[in-house]
């Protein structure tokens, strides 16, 4: 393996660069050469799952470029960390590592590079090495040892604050010294187009003394994105801030579903619990943070300014658009409920990842943080149902005809996030979720 230079990764990031798989240079598509996220699929064919890369409508083989000798890792490293059924054992290989087969898969799928007719050319190998993307089974792309859900946005928690205690007094106190967060539940994160089942819980309804146990009345969304632990800490050993975004590998979209009437009444004093825990979707795709370097934006100014512990230089937000679509059991097409952007977030990755080992906690490969529901400033940007119909009491019309305070049996939420580049756009593919009835 060649350390990639600076000047290979720049290569990779060229707006002008191009595919000779032509459905990666559509405008429109999530997955052009710039983007290369990394996932875990299996066909009928081959229903072992392994390591691939979405390019236009395709996914690339990851474990038979490398048998093919393809792809070359560390000397030391012989084993086809590929041919597994999560990403870990490559992410663990370190930065070094993604990034050079970053650069050697770019080259690989490039026009006009030394390397274009390697796999162009062979036609032997291009078939077993591609798959269409319609034909592949996405899996989790990571085992995750555990899951962190922060509650950075500003506006989210001004919204909620207002709306459960008190407008006038709707951040408390600690909100903008640290990332707030809690620590969530890892086992019940599920890949994109899993089923959601309504959960079942302890309601407390306000003209009763005591909870009924039922199904959940307010389920909601929360628009999220995730980050991927790249590199872990030792116990004891925080990791500083301005080193954070070097543990970091990359990003999906994740929807942390929520029963706000569960959560209304269990929150206090130890926050959410099986309001959260029933499930969280996470994308596909995993997206570098290589990959959305061009689109790094500088983070919302912090007043008062943060602890040093919480301090970096330069810029460390991201500039991706983010969409919510709500589709009903049977209707022809789904109602865009909300447009916002990953660039509001009030607390950075970074912040976060330094403040959650500050204490000393350890992470590990594969861990899952998540950002906090996104919320922007205007009503039609906010992340979730909960503040788009302010507690039901304004319902969003559908597009197919119909109302929506909270989501129904049969419902389809889907969320969309994308950096939009010059004539290209680096995409994170689908997170969707359709509820299923509570179990009786
Ligand atoms: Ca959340």
């Amino acid at each position: 393996m060649n350390h990639p230079t600076t000047r290979d990764l720049q290569a990779t990031l060229d707006p002008q660069r191009k595919s000779w798989i032509d459905s990666a240079n559509d405008a429109a598509c999530d997955f052009p050469i710039q983007n290369l996220p990394f996932g875990v699929f299996s066909t009928a064919q081959d229903a072992q799952a392994r390591v691939g890369v979405a390019i236009g409508d395709q996914v690339l083989d990851l474990a038979v470029l490398h048998d093919a000798g393809l792809l070359s890792l560390s000397s030391a490293q012989s084993a086809n960390v590929f041919a597994r059924a999560a990403l870990n054992d490559f992410i663990a290989l370190g930065r070094d590592a993604w990034r050079s087969v970053r650069v050697q898969l770019s080259s690989l799928l490039a026009t006009g590079t030394a390397e274009t007719a390697t796999l162009r050319d062979d036609a032997a190998l291009r078939a077993r090495a591609l798959v269409k993307l319609a034909d592949a089974k996405l899996h989790l792309p990571v085992d995750i040892p555990g899951y962190t859900d922060f509650y950075s946005s500003k506006e989210h928690a001004t919204n909620v604050g207002s709306m459960f205690r008190d407008p006038k007094n709707a951040l408390l106190p600690n909100w903008s010294e640290m990332p707030i967060g809690y620590n969530g539940r890892a086992s019940s994160v599920v890949v994109s187009g899993t089923p959601v089942r309504r959960p079942n819980g302890q309601l407390k309804l306000p003209d009763q003394e005591r909870p009924v146990f039922g199904a959940c009345r307010k389920l909601d969304i929360e628009l999220e994105t995730g980050f991927i632990v790249g590199r872990g800490n030792a116990l004891g050993e925080p990791i500083a801030c301005e080193d954070a975004e070097a543990h970091i590998f990359g990003m999906v979209l994740l929807n942390d579903w929520s029963a706000r009437d569960i959560q209304q009444w269990e929150y206090v004093p130890l926050g959410p619990f099986n309001a959260k825990t029933f499930a969280t979707t996470i994308s596909p795709w995993v997206v570098t943070l290589d990959a959305l370097e061009p689109f790094r934006v500088a983070q919302p100014v912090q007043e008062p300014q943060p602890l040093d512990y919480l301090r970096h230089a330069g810029k460390h937000g991201f500039d991706i658009a983010l969409e919510v679509l709500l589709r009903p059991e049977g209707a022809s097409e789904a109602t865009t409920i909300a447009r916002t952007n990953f660039r509001h977030m009030y607390w950075t990755m970074a912040q976060q990842l330094a403040h959650h080992t500050v204490a000393g906690c350890n992470t590990r490969v594969g861990d899952l943080m998540g950002s906090g529901t996104i919320s922007g400033p205007t009503p039609d940007s906010f992340g979730s149902l909960l503040e788009l119909t302010w507690n039901a009491k304004n319902p969003l019309e559908l597009k197919t005809g119909g109302t929506r305070g909270f989501i129904e049996d049969g419902d389809e939420l889907t969320l969309a996030g994308w950096c939009q580049g010059d004539g290209y756009r680096v995409g994170f593919g689908e997170c969707v979720g359709k509820i299923l009835p509570a179990a009786r």
